[in-house]
This record gives structure tokens, C-alpha cells and sequence, in this order.
């Protein structure tokens, strides 16, 4: 990190900009915007960079939602394919399996037009730009197995490593209740998103970057502005100091909206708390997929979701109110703040720890909502404190997944994105709005290159440090195809 105090940011006469939040919006755009050699100030109130809400899935092609329309899939499609070629160490290049459960209305035959659509959208991107093909052959985007298939997949040993759709799903089709699915099942190329890698990653990035200053453990707490510029109140634990800015970029994810009043600027928004568990099946035999079952959200039978890690370690969503869902977990911003209200039970836990036996008894019926189809899977156990946090949804429509950024007030972008994939697109878009208010002559926004002299070795070790630090097993940090 480029160790620069307060007091010796330096002053240029080119723009100045500044960060507030250092989640995977902020940190994409410091990067972005450093790169490019404009001056940057990322300010994070917490110990390290991409320290918020889990990430685990990277949505490439939103195929977790059914209930999104086509338009953000292929938006969700594009922007994962992006994120993959800058973050390469983050992914875990594993597929999804997708299970439609016997108790759920949905069928097969909703799922081929979007799967098709999404196909050709990647053969057309792959075609337009061959670096985008980071998602495996187009024409294999995904694959459609039949009971048939299925059964014979039964008597196959495990791989030791998965190369092969058919060798992802040996290890499955052996634990899975193939009654309480319906057939066909498809496997699509969606991979693992690893919250401690894109961490590591930006935090390395960011200190090779001489215009990128990174301020941890520290708080935006006052905003004026005073002849066009801002003027920001940085709090740390000893001190309190001021810095002058020309352009202000809002990246406070779920508290987003505290800034909005701080400036004084009406902005309508969503943010849900949820959580995810982290289970331990020590039986578990091979290299497993991602695994879905659909199901209504906010339902007792809602979508559960299983990702795999290292040495028996799964990650699981229960999108039920018991599980990773709350009540009165969604809340809205109203005309007297910008800032939604979570109420008290959920905004403390998100400000302190989770009290033990709440974390382990929704854990433990995580569990029990995985082995309706996986029996086996009840010999899981706690494998860790659950993940979890509040996302920001801009606007009123609690379905929005794929957004970027809103420019409404002059120099001040207020990036809001509801899904990682997105940073990128937010940073192009507030790259393009600086060079225009200042009338930069820039070179054209271009980030992957930005990634390709890092080690695998390095973004492996620093992630499982933040692992450490963050108190979570050390495997979380890890790929299912690394054991
Ligand atoms: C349970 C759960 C599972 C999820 N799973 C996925 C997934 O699989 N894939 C996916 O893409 N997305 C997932 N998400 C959503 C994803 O976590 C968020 O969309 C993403 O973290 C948003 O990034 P962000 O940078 O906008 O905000 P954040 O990550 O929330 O970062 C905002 C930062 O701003 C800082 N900050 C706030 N106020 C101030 C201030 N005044 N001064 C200084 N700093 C401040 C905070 O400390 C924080 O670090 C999940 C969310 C949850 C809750």
C-alpha cells in the first residue's frame, strides 16, 4: 500500500478524487481510476479492502434467478466475463449444477430459451474479442443431463480431478435423492466467486499503483462543499483531518444512503440483510459442483444453494426467513433519510458478532434444508461462523441484480451495485464521467492488464491471511479443484 498519511496526500492540479468504501465497488474503481493515472484516495472504515457482504457465486448469466429478466442475464453474462479476465485468481472454475426439486411448479422447458439465449450470446462475445472466452468453449455454455445419463454416471468411480461435465456430477448423482428432483438437470459454466482472493487481489493491485492512496480504518463522518470541491472529515481512532477533493465517488454499499445525507441528496433505495453458513461434511468423496435447487423465495421450500470448498467445506444459501432470509430484512429509504432502516436485532448483528447460539442454530437448519436432498449431508456440522451482510438495491424494485452507478448530482457518482460483476462497469462509467467534467484527454478504459503481474502464490497466501484475520477456516480461501 502506498503509505502515504493523511497529512502528505499529495495535491496535483489534475482532478482529485476520492472513494468512500472500499468494498469490491470501491476498490475496482480506485484501481481503475489509479491506473489511469488519475489521483486517488480510497477511504475504508474497516481493517482491510473487500471486508462486506460474501461473495461466492459470480452470476455469469444469472441463472440463480429465475424470476430476473432476460436483459440483466446477458448483462450479468457480459459483466462476469469482464471480471474473470480482471480477477483471474478470484474465480473458482468450477460449474453449477441445477436441480429443479419434484415440489417446485417450475419446469425444464423455462429454463432452455434463456440457457439458449445466453449461449449465443457467449458464441457472439467469444467471437467479437477471443480473450473473452473465459468460460470454457461457447457451443458447452451449458450442459442438459437425463435420468438416463444420470444412472449411469452411478457405478463410475470419483475422478481425482474433474475435467469433464460428467466427471463434475459423479460425485453427486451418488449422494443426491434423484427422487426428489425432476430430470433433466443441467450443469452450466457459472463459477465460484472468492470474496478473500478478490480482497487479496485489490489490496496487492492497489500497492503497485503510485496514484492509488489507500486509507484502512478510516471514516468519512462530515462532507461540504466549498468552491467545487468536497471537503471531507476522515475520522480514525486517534485523529480527525480534512481532505480537499474535486470529484466524490459514494461506494458505501448497504450505507450508501448515510452519505446521500450527509450531501444533503435525496436518493431512493433498497437493502436486505441475509446470511450464508459455513458447514463442515467431513464424509463428503470428490470434487464437487456448485449445486441449485430452485425454489420461490422467501417460501419454506425457497432456493438452496450449495458451494463447495476445500476439505469438505460448504458454503450454503437457504432463500427461506428461516435461513439466509429475515423478517423484515428488506427495508426502504423514505423521504426523511436515503438511508434505510434495518431494525436493531439485524443492524447489530452486522455491527458486532453473531451471539453463538443463534449462528449455530440457523447453520444447523441449513443443514437439514440440504439434506431433504442430499440425506447424507445431515452428518454435516458448523464449520464456521455464518457470512453475512447487507447489500444496497438502488431504487424500489427489491429484483434489480444487474446496476452500476447514477450520476445525478454534479461530481459525485454514487456507485450501486447490487452484484461484484457489476464494478467494472461502474468504474468504465465514472472513468468516462471524470474525463469528461475535467476534459481529461485519457487513454481509453482498459483494466485487465492491471492483474497480470500477480502470482498465484501471492493472491493464494494473502487471501488466506484475510481468512485468518476475518476469523473464518483458512479452506474458504481456497478452489474445490486446489485439494
Ligand atoms: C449473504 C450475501 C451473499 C451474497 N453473495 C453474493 C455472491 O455470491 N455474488 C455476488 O456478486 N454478490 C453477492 N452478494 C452481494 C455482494 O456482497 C454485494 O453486492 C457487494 O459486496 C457490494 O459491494 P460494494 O462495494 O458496493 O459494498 P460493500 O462490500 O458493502 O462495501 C462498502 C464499504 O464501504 C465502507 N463504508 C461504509 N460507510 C463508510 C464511511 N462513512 N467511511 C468509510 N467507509 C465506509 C464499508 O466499511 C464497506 O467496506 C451477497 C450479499 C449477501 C448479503
Amino acid at each position: 500500500m502506498n503509505t502515504t498519511t493523511l497529512q502528505d496526500t499529495p495535491l496535483t492540479t489534475q482532478p482529485k478524487v476520492a472513494i468512500i468504501g472500499g468494498g469490491i465497488a470501491g476498490s475496482t474503481a480506485a484501481l481503475g481510476l489509479a491506473s489511469h493515472h488519475i489521483d486517488t484516495v480510497l477511504i475504508e472504515a474497516g481493517p482491510s479492502l473487500v471486508n462486506g457482504p460474501p461473495i461466492c457465486h459470480l452470476h455469469a448469466g444469472g441463472n440463480l434467478y429465475r424470476e430476473i429478466d432476460d436483459e440483466q442475464c446477458i448483462t450479468l453474462l457480459r459483466q462476469s466475463i469482464d471480471t474473470l479476465k480482471l480477477y483471474p485468481h478470484c474465480a473458482d472454475y468450477r460449474p453449477t449444477l441445477i436441480a429443479i426439486p419434484k415440489r417446485d411448479p417450475g419446469t425444464f422447458e423455462q429454463l432452455m430459451p434463456r440457457l439458449e439465449l445466453l449461449k449465443r450470446h457467449y458464441q457472439q462475445l467469444v467471437l467479437d474479442h477471443s480473450d473473452n472466452k473465459v468460460l470454457g468453449e461457447p457451443d458447452n455454455y451449458y450442459r442438459v443431463f437425463e435420468r438416463e445419463e444420470v444412472d449411469a454416471l452411478l457405478s463410475k468411480p470419483n475422478p481425482t480431478k474433474a475435467l469433464t461435465a460428467s466427471d463434475w456430477l459423479i460425485p453427486v448423482v451418488k449422494k443426491l435423492d434423484l427422487d426428489t428432483i425432476k430430470f433433466p438437470m443441467v450443469l452450466v459454466e457459472e463459477y465460484g466467486l472468492n470474496v478473500f482472493r478478490l480482497a487479496a487481489s485489490a489490496t496487492l493491485v492497489s500497492k503497485e499503483l503510485p496514484h492509488c492512496h489507500v486509507h484502512t480504518n478510516t471514516q468519512v463522518t462530515a462532507i461540504n462543499r466549498h468552491h467545487n470541491q468536497w471537503h471531507l472529515t476522515l475520522t480514525t481512532e486517534q485523529s480527525s483531518k480534512t481532505l480537499v477533493v474535486d470529484y466524490l465517488v459514494n461506494a458505501c454499499g448497504f450505507k450508501s444512503g448515510t452519505i446521500d445525507d450527509l450531501i444533503g441528496c435525496q436518493q431512493q433505495r433498497l437493502v436486505e440483510f441475509k446470511a450464508a453458513y459455513v458447514t463442515r461434511w467431513q464424509d463428503v468423496e470428490g470434487h464437487w459442483p456448485e449445486v441449485i435447487f430452485y425454489g420461490e423465495r422467501g417460501t419454506p421450500n425457497g432456493m438452496a444453494q450449495l458451494t463447495p470448498y476445500p476439505n469438505g467445506y460448504f458454503q450454503i444459501h437457504g432463500m427461506t426467513k428461516d435461513i439466509t432470509l429475515f423478517n423484515d430484512g428488506l427495508v426502504a429509504s423514505d423521504t426523511s433519510s436515503s438511508q434505510p432502516q434495518l431494525p436493531n436485532a439485524l443492524a447489530s448483528k452486522i455491527s458486532h458478532q453473531w451471539p453463538e447460539d443463534v449462528a449455530n442454530a440457523r447453520t444447523e437448519k441449513s443443514i437439514d434444508f440440504l439434506a431433504h436432498f442430499i440425506p447424507e449431508f445431515s452428518t454435516a456440522q458448523v464449520g464456521g461462523k455464518p457470512l453475512y451482510g447487507a447489500q444496497q438495491i438502488p431504487g424500489s424494485d427489491p429484483k434489480l441484480r444487474a446496476t452500476d452507478v447514477d450520476f445525478s448530482t454534479p461530481f459525485y457518482a454514487r456507485s450501486e451495485i447490487v452484484k461484484a460483476s457489476s464494478a467494472i462497469d461502474a468504474t468504465a462509467l465514472i472513468y468516462k464521467d471524470i474525463s469528461d467534467k475535467f476534459s481529461l484527454d485519457n487513454a481509453p478504459f482498459d483494466m485487465p492488464a492491471l492483474t497480470r503481474q500477480l502470482s498465484e502464490l501471492d493472491v493464494a497466501n494473502t487471501a488466506t491471511n484475510l481468512a485468518i484475520a476475518r476469523q473464518y477456516p483458512t479452506y474458504l480461501a481456497s478452489r474445490v479443484n486446489d485439494q
